[in-house]
């Protein structure tokens, strides 16, 4: 079974639209930009040999603020640049009681089967409380960005940067393959 890193996309892996605090994704490809960091944090994660994850609610969808066709241009271009494996979407809105949107687990829970992935070995990178409770759900590993948006859901660790998040899980994921040799 493998080890995978599941990162949340808006304000992880791109920008918000409007600044940090307003967790609006960006609604254009001109908009969408990619935060400074993210390509070596993956290019790391890769090399260590993670699978590489992408889960992302985007409720614009459902609500017609966001056009299928324009994600699908940010994606390819997200995909361009970086070594995901895949990429997840809940389109819905929380009218419809999915069980896709975070905190629910849906989305990994069926990257969980497809992948064969060990759950207690891999790691949810977001700076929301919502991944950060699905986490605590499905026994990952749960490395946060600190943001405005944590909440007091319990979560594992806290970092300032995406460096830190890539030193944390490389340190984490070394040590547990120690344990298991042992
Ligand atoms: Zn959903």
């Amino acid at each position: 079974m493998k080890s995978a890193v599941f990162f949340e996309r808006d304000g992880v892996i791109n920008a918000y639209a409007k600044g940090a605090s307003s967790k609006e994704p960006p609604t254009t490809l001109e908009a969408f930009k990619l935060l400074g960091g993210i390509e070596a944090l993956m290019a790391s994660l890769k090399e260590a040999g993670l699978l590489i994850f992408v889960t992302t609610h985007q409720p614009g969808l459902s609500q017609g603020t966001l056009d299928r066709r324009e994600l699908e241009r940010m994606h390819r271009i997200m995909r361009a640049k970086l070594p995901i494996d895949e990429v997840l979407i809940c389109p819905h809105e929380a009218s419809d009681a999915c069980s896709c949107a975070k905190p629910n687990t849906g989305l990994y829970k069926e990257l969980e089967h497809q992948y064969r992935i060990d759950m207690d070995h891999s790691y949810v990178v977001s700076d929301k409380w919502q991944d950060a409770a699905a986490a605590h759900t499905l026994g990952c590993v749960s490395v946060m960005l600190d943001s405005p948006h944590l909440g007091k859901a319990p979560r594992d660790y806290v970092t300032s940067s995406l460096d830190e998040v890539g030193e944390k899980i490389l340190y984490l994921h070394t040590h547990q393959s120690e344990l298991v040799l042992v």
